[in-house]
This record gives C-alpha cells, sequence and structure tokens, in this order.
C-alpha cells in the first residue's frame, strides 16, 4: 500500500516537474505568434537559453535574464533572403554588422546569387567567420564563375576536361557548404552556356539535396522569351534531379507584361508532376542592373571587357549602338532607366538616362556607350507590371528576396530594395493591398526557404529551432527607402534575435555579430 502511495505521488509528480518554473535566457512574453508554418497567429510564450527556443507555450512563472514584452506584436521568425548581393559587403569591416539587413528583419542572407561570387566557398566562409558578421548567410555555389574560372570568356561549349573540372568545383562548393547551384545564364559568361552543361553542373549538386537557382536566360523577349526561359530551370530541376527556383521572378518589359499567368501554368503543372519548383521576388516594379547586363549585347562582351570596348570603339559601333538602342525600347524607353551608380561622373546618379543624354544632345544610346567608355554604371530599370508582380506573389511557392547590395551609406543611389525589400512586402502588399495576408507573407519569407533549402531547425519557431526571432507592430513596419533617397534603414523590427543574442532592442542595435554561415543539412 505504501509503495502504491509513493508510485501514485511520484507519478503525479513528474508532471508537476516538468511545468516546475524554467529559467531561460530571454523569455517573450504577450506576443501574437507567427510561427512561419503560414498557420495564423496564437498566443504563447518563447523561452530562449544559448541559441535555440527551448519552450512554447504557457510558461507559467518562467524567469528569464532579458523579459520581452512584445505588447501583442508579431513574434515571427527571423526572415530569409534568397537571393541578396550582400555577399560583398558583409565581408568589409564598415559592413560586417549588415544593419540594412537586419533593420528589414532579415536573419538570414543567401550570397553568391546569378551565378557571381568567389569559386571558393570555405575561403568566403573562413573571412566570414574569422571577421564575424551580423546576420546568417548562405553560399550558392557560383555557375558562371566556375565557367569563366576553366573557359574565361569563351563564347562555346566546354569540352570534355573542362566540363569535368566544372563538375568538380561544383561538388567542392557543395562540400563546403553550398545551399545550391545558382546561374545566371542572362549575363555573359553564363548566357554562353547551353542547357545540358548547366544539367550536368546542377545533377553535381543532388547528392547534397540541391537546388537551382536562376536568374533566367531571358526575363523579357532579348533572346529565348521568358516562357522558354522558365520552361527551361523546369527542364534543369527535372533532368537534373535537383529542386528548381526561378529567382527573382518577373516579366519584364511592356512586350511581356502579363505574361506571368502564362509562366504560373507552367510551374503548376510541372509541380503536378511531381518536379520541384519554386520562385523568389522582390515587391518592386523596377529591377536594378547595369549598362552592360541591361543594353549591351551579348555578342559584344565575348573575351571580356577589354575585347568589348574594342569593339565599341570599332567598326562594328552602329551595330551595337543599334541594339542597344532596340534594349532601351524593350524596357520601356530611356525615361524609364535610372542610374544608380557612376563612378566616372557620381553627379549622374540618380538621373534618368532620357534627361542626361537630351542635355548632352546625344540619342540615349549613343549617350550610354559614351558612358560604357568610362566604365560601366547601375541602373534602376522601370519594367514591371503591378499585375505580374500580385501575380507572382500569390503564388503558395514563391518566397521572397531582396536582390540587394549591400553598400555603404551615402554611396550611389542604388535600388531601394536592398534598404526595403521586406518590409515594403509587409507594408505595401499586407498591409495597404491585401495581396497576401501576414501569415502567408511570413512563411514566403520563413519556413518556405528554410524548407526549399535545406536549413535545418530555421525559419521555424518551435521549441528545438535556433532562435533567430523578430518583433514587430504591422502598422509601424515601413520601407522608408525610396527610389531617389535609397539609403534608410527599414523601420518597425525594433527587436532581433539572432542565435539567441539580442541584435536590436527597443530600435538600438548592439554590438552582437552574431550571424553564422550555414551549412544545409537537407541530405
Ligand atoms: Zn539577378
Amino acid at each position: 500500500m505504501f509503495i502504491r502511495v509513493v508510485l501514485v505521488a511520484l507519478l503525479l509528480l513528474a508532471p508537476l516537474a516538468a511545468q516546475s518554473p524554467q529559467q531561460f535566457d530571454i523569455l517573450i512574453k504577450n506576443g501574437r505568434v507567427l510561427d512561419g508554418t503560414g498557420n495564423p497567429w496564437y498566443r504563447a510564450e518563447i523561452g530562449i537559453t544559448g541559441d535555440r527556443i527551448r519552450a512554447m507555450g504557457a510558461l507559467t512563472g518562467a524567469t528569464a535574464k532579458v523579459v520581452i514584452d512584445a505588447a501583442d506584436r508579431f513574434v515571427t521568425p527571423g526572415f530569409i533572403d534568397v537571393h541578396s548581393h550582400a555577399g560583398d559587403g558583409l565581408a568589409t569591416e564598415g559592413l560586417k554588422h549588415g544593419q540594412p539587413l537586419l533593420a528589414q528583419g532579415l536573419t538570414t542572407v543567401f550570397v553568391n546569387p546569378d551565378g557571381g561570387g568567389p569559386v571558393d566557398l570555405a575561403g568566403q566562409r573562413a573571412t566570414y567567420e574569422r571577421q564575424r558578421i551580423g546576420t546568417n548567410v548562405g553560399q550558392f555555389v557560383p555557375h558562371g564563375s566556375i565557367r569563366r574560372a576553366v573557359m574565361n570568356m569563351s563564347d562555346r561549349d566546354p569540352n570534355a576536361a573542362e566540363l569535368t573540372r566544372m563538375v568538380e568545383l561544383t561538388r567542392q562548393g557543395m562540400l563546403a557548404g553550398g545551399v545550391g547551384l545558382s546561374s545566371g545564364l542572362y549575363y555573359a559568361p553564363g548566357s554562353y552556356s547551353k542547357t545540358a552543361e548547366v544539367i550536368a553542373m546542377a545533377k553535381a549538386t543532388a547528392p547534397f539535396g540541391g537546388v537551382y537557382s536562376s536568374h533566367i536566360r531571358d526575363e523579357s523577349d532579348y533572346t529565348i522569351g521568358v516562357v522558354a526561359a522558365v520552361q527551361e530551370v523546369i527542364e534543369i530541376a527535372e533532368q537534373g534531379g535537383v529542386t528548381g527556383v526561378v529567382s527573382h521572378m518577373k516579366a519584364l518589359g511592356p512586350a511581356s507584361w502579363g505574361l506571368s499567368k502564362t509562366l504560373i501554368d507552367r510551374i503548376e503543372a510541372a509541380r503536378t508532376r511531381g518536379v520541384q519548383v519554386f520562385a523568389d521576388q522582390y515587391p518592386y516594379e523596377a529591377s536594378g542592373t547595369g549598362i552592360v547586363g541591361a543594353l549591351m549585347p551579348r555578342s559584344a562582351q565575348v573575351g571580356g571587357r577589354e575585347a568589348m570596348m574594342k569593339r565599341v570603339l570599332g567598326e562594328l559601333r552602329p551595330e551595337i549602338r543599334a541594339e542597344v538602342k532596340t534594349n532601351i525600347a524593350r524596357r520601356g524607353g530611356a525615361e524609364t532607366l535610372m542610374v544608380s551608380r557612376y563612378s566616372a561622373d557620381p553627379s549622374f546618379e540618380g538621373q534618368r538616362l532620357s534627361l542626361l543624354a537630351a542635355k548632352a544632345g546625344m540619342a540615349p544610346e549613343e549617350f550610354a556607350l559614351k558612358m560604357l567608355e568610362k566604365g560601366d554604371a547601375s541602373l534602376v530599370s522601370f519594367n514591371m507590371s503591378e499585375g505580374d508582380i500580385e501575380g507572382i506573389m500569390r503564388q503558395p511557392w514563391t518566397m521572397t528576396c531582396t536582390d540587394g547590395d549591400l553598400v555603404p551609406m551615402g554611396v550611389g543611389v542604388p535600388h531601394p530594395r536592398a534598404y526595403g525589400a521586406f518590409a515594403r512586402k509587409l507594408k505595401r502588399y499586407v498591409r495597404e493591398r491585401n495581396t497576401v495576408d501576414i501569415a502567408a507573407a511570413v512563411r514566403s519569407m520563413t519556413t518556405l526557404p528554410a524548407t526549399v533549402f535545406g536549413l535545418k531547425d530555421r525559419g521555424q519557431l518551435r521549441a528545438g529551432a535556433f532562435a533567430d526571432v523578430l518583433i514587430f507592430d504591422l502598422a509601424k513596419v515601413n520601407d522608408a527607402a525610396t527610389y531617389e533617397k535609397p539609403h534608410q534603414l527599414a523601420e518597425g523590427m525594433n527587436d532581433i534575435i539572432v542565435n539567441g543574442e539580442l541584435v536590436r532592442r527597443d530600435g538600438k542595435f548592439t554590438s552582437a555579430l552574431a550571424g553564422r554561415v550555414l551549412r544545409p543539412e537537407r541530405r
């Protein structure tokens, strides 16, 4: 009898022990938890110790070194940017903190997009780890850089030995922790690659649970057209046995407006057959590019910059100028192109190509070539329609990205997406236009990318997950950066936790550099 009483007492005590007040490093109370899954928000307290969430729910009586009263604000996972040009900036002393990224809620950014960036991912990782960084980083293995390392800027297929080398470098990149293969088939030298070459390299990522993310061969009607270019991603995913991502998906230029419907149909059809295809998007009607990327024919770029300038200054100039003219029209005209960075003459920055050319008494195409003689310029190019942007955004397979650079405050007039993309999606497309609801938008920035790219224990609020956490009031989220005045941090993300460390508290950045270089575990 006595033993039975003791046993009953122990059984009663066991759950009590589990519920006894817990001690955490950080306790978040009174929040509306959007866990990232796309489910509606619910009430829960979150207990964080070390770098992970240890408990979620009604943590009655729990104590912590830091207690944050979320005061009815949303509590969400930190956002993941699946296409970022912040890689170089993060590697510098002045920008390693990544504050323009954190301020829009980004706790993870994927660098080396569009097939660019270093081939040596281990070296890049070592740099970040040595100097430390403010956000987590995922590294793409860059197709274009690998091609250039092996074949320079030649416009031909690789021979067998070259392809073997390119495949091996891809494998090395994945071994070093790559999140997938990125390509920029629109840009040289990616544009010189045929589909079979990319499939061979994408296949090398498959044993690692590979992903292929592409700035597609044509987002407009330059060459094969945007529909065939999306189809190429599907083909590479299917033949390569990997997940395909149409990166910063859009229909560029008035002649392509409305085609998002066809693109969505193609992706849906592929998904129905079991091909894993996704997209990502930045929520702006303008893209960011350069004179070379947007206006120059690829045939003129064979052999690199020096060879290109020889052609521009030689007898091919009239032919090149005619193509530049066509490409300006294709993007919507010279008044839709704004110079965002031009080191040869910073006074051009913030001005439209149409106006600059008129002032100089030149045709825009001639003026663009004149500018190019002194160096490439970055351009902001207004070329998308709201209907396409919203149609793409509504798809449950569309993630979010910035496609933004990380540059020192005040340098150039960069595309505002670098500072504001994620805040703008929440403000304009959730709060003002109701294009997507808050739970869907947060999912597109958190669990969806974490799942697609195999970031284990990231992108979701649950016990056991890494503590990358945001606390914000949706009504106060604001993308302050505009096309005219882009150098402004986004507003509203006042409390930010990265790997369990408070990197921003009550709107003030702490000095913590809590980011890590991630390694996917999708294998
Ligand atoms: Zn791109």
